[in-house]
């Protein structure tokens, strides 16, 4: 897909919905009601979504549907990445979230794309109570999950997902991927 279809895709999901931009390519849906505040990012990984199906999808849905509580907030994580077709563009953003954020090899890289838009999305999460980060495999898949902390509140609400398969931390510390 070339460079000017996906500026489109980007642009018109910023014209296509009520909600408001809080962050270049970051849309709050708003119920009026404080909790909870959820957030969706897709293409954290530029090179790894489906044309931000996912959000578009949810967008449609809030062409007809009102958000029942709390926030919904939308997110193209990774939108210079996106437009470039490349997992990232300096640094890999999914590596910029951690306690040790910023890294020796972040601080070297102040200037990088990332680290920008890492300023950028921080805040963001901050406020978030659920987030959900969308990625892609490299080969055909079934969908899953993986679920960090099974204990969580947000646990009892897997099953409303529909996915046959879920990855805790446990099995990902036991059972190395391959
Ligand atoms: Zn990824």
């Amino acid at each position: 897909m070339k460079t000017t279809e996906k500026n489109d895709i980007l642009n018109q999901m910023a014209q296509d919905n009520e909600a408001h931009e809080i962050a270049e390519y970051i849309w709050q849906f708003d119920s009026g009601k404080e909790w909870p505040c959820a957030t969706v990012f897709e293409a954290k990984h530029g090179n790894e979504t489906d044309n931000l199906a996912v959000i578009k999808a949810i967008i449609e849905i809030l062409k007809t549907q009102n958000l029942k509580c709390g926030k919904l907030i939308l997110g193209v994580a990774n939108p210079e990445a996106f437009l470039k077709g490349q997992r990232f563009v300096d640094v890999d953003l999914n590596r910029c979230f951690g306690q040790t954020f910023p890294t020796l090899e972040h601080i070297a890289k102040q200037d990088s794309s990332e680290y920008k838009r890492v300023k950028v999305l921080k805040p963001v999460l901050e406020k978030t109570d659920f987030f959900i980060d969308l990625h892609a495999t490299i080969k055909p898949s079934s969908p899953f999950m993986v679920v960090p902390n099974l204990n969580h509140d947000f646990a009892k609400h897997l099953p409303a997902f529909g996915l046959n398969y879920m990855l805790t931390l446990m099995q990902l510390i036991m059972t190395p991927l391959p």
